[in-house]
Formats: C-alpha cells, structure tokens, sequence
C-alpha cells in the first residue's frame, strides 16, 4: 500500500537565508547542517578574492569576471547578484542535481538574489536574516576583522537598501543567538514541509 508520509516527504526544500551581510546567515547554515548533515549548502560562485581562512570549493568557487560573464551567457548559473563591485552567483548545475532527490538546499543569497530566485522557483522558502539593530551589525561586521571601515561602511549603506525589501519575503529571523535563530529557520523549514499547498505548484523553472 502507497505511504501518504513517504510521498509528502519526497521533495527537498530550497530555503534561502538573505539579508544584510554579516548578519550571521552562514553561522546559522552551519547550525542547521550540524542538526541535519543531509542537508545541502549550496556553494556559490564570486569574483571577490578569498579571505585568509576561505578555501576554494567549501567557501565558494572563487573565478575573475571574464569567467562568470561567460558562465551567465551559458545559463550555468541560476541567479547573480553585483555586490559591492564583485559578482557573486548560484551555479545551476548542483541545484539542478539535487532537486528531485529529496535534499533540502541551504542558500545564502543577497536580498537582489533571493527576491530572483524566488521568482524563478516560487516553491522556494526566502527567510530574511537581521540583526536586533544597526549597531549590533556594525558591531558584527566589525569583529569579523574581514572588511575595512571603508568596506563596512558601503556593507552597512546595503544593509540599508536591502532592508527595505523585507516584506517581499516569506519570514523574518532576528539573529541574536545563533542556535536560537537556527531553531526558528529549523521550525519554518519543518511547518513548509507541512504546507499542502507545496504539492499542487508546479516544480521551479530552473
Ligand atoms: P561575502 O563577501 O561576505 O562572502 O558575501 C557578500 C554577500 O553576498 C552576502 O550577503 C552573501 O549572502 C551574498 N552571496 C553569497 N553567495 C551568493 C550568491 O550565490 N548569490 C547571491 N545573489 N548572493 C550571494
């Protein structure tokens, strides 16, 4: 006899963490991949240089524009965004692979990104990742030891803009505490795969 609960439970998710940077989306993917290491995190593509603890492949496929202008021309890469002079994308293929397995898909994407994803996969689940407030991201940012005041300043003027956008998304996660904001995404990721909506829309047009 058919299981309801088998095929109910057959698709993966794409969830997609957006909001400003260092607001601690990849801390909270880690705490998410920790409670369930099934889960995918996706690894993105960008032009800008590597930090000093970033290894090519784990923490992106890092490449110069020449290369990821071409790999948009081909359609190898689902969304983009420009980000601070730098690109960053989603190459297609891995996503590609993976729906249809049953994997739920982490992404941490811009607010440009994810809104572009979404469109084109409106299955996927965008969460918008803030801080309490400015200073706290500031503070965040500045701790991080990655960036120059400089470059925190232009990151914080984009936190501005993409905030803005906020109620263009599915759900809102204050970072505090990151395994309390891991929890909140963890109880939005277990209620979307409870939506009997999901199982009528048509897969993503990837
Ligand atoms: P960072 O330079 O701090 O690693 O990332 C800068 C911003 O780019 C972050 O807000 C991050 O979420 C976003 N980002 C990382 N990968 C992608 C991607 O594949 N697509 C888009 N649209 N944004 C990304």
């Amino acid at each position: 006899m058919a299981s309801y609960e088998r095929s109910l439970e057959e698709q993966g998710l794409l969830i997609v963490l957006s909001g400003p940077s260092g607001v601690g989306k990849n801390s909270i993917i880690d705490a998410l991949r920790e409670e369930d290491p099934g889960r995918f995190h996706s690894v993105s593509m960008t032009t800008r240089p590597p930090r000093k603890d970033e290894q090519e492949g784990v923490s992106y496929y890092f490449t110069n524009k020449l290369h990821f202008e071409e790999l948009i021309r081909k359609d190898k890469i689902l969304e983009y965004d420009s980000y601070c002079g730098e690109y960053y994308g989603t190459p297609r293929e891995p996503i590609e692979r993976m729906t249809g397995q049953n994997v739920d898909i982490l992404l941490d994407l811009t607010v440009k990104g994810a809104l572009e994803l979404k469109r084109n996969c409106p299955n996927a689940v965008i969460v918008f990742v803030t801080a309490s407030t400015e200073e706290a991201l500031r503070e965040r940012l500045m701790n991080r030891g990655t960036e120059s005041e400089d470059a925190i300043d232009k990151r914080l003027e984009t936190a501005r803009e993409e905030m803005t956008k906020i109620d263009l998304f599915d759900y809102w996660v204050i970072n505090d505490l990151i395994s309390e904001a891991a929890n909140d995404v963890s109880a939005i990721i277990r209620a979307e795969k409870r939506r009997t909506l999901r199982f009528f829309v048509d897969e993503c047009d990837l």
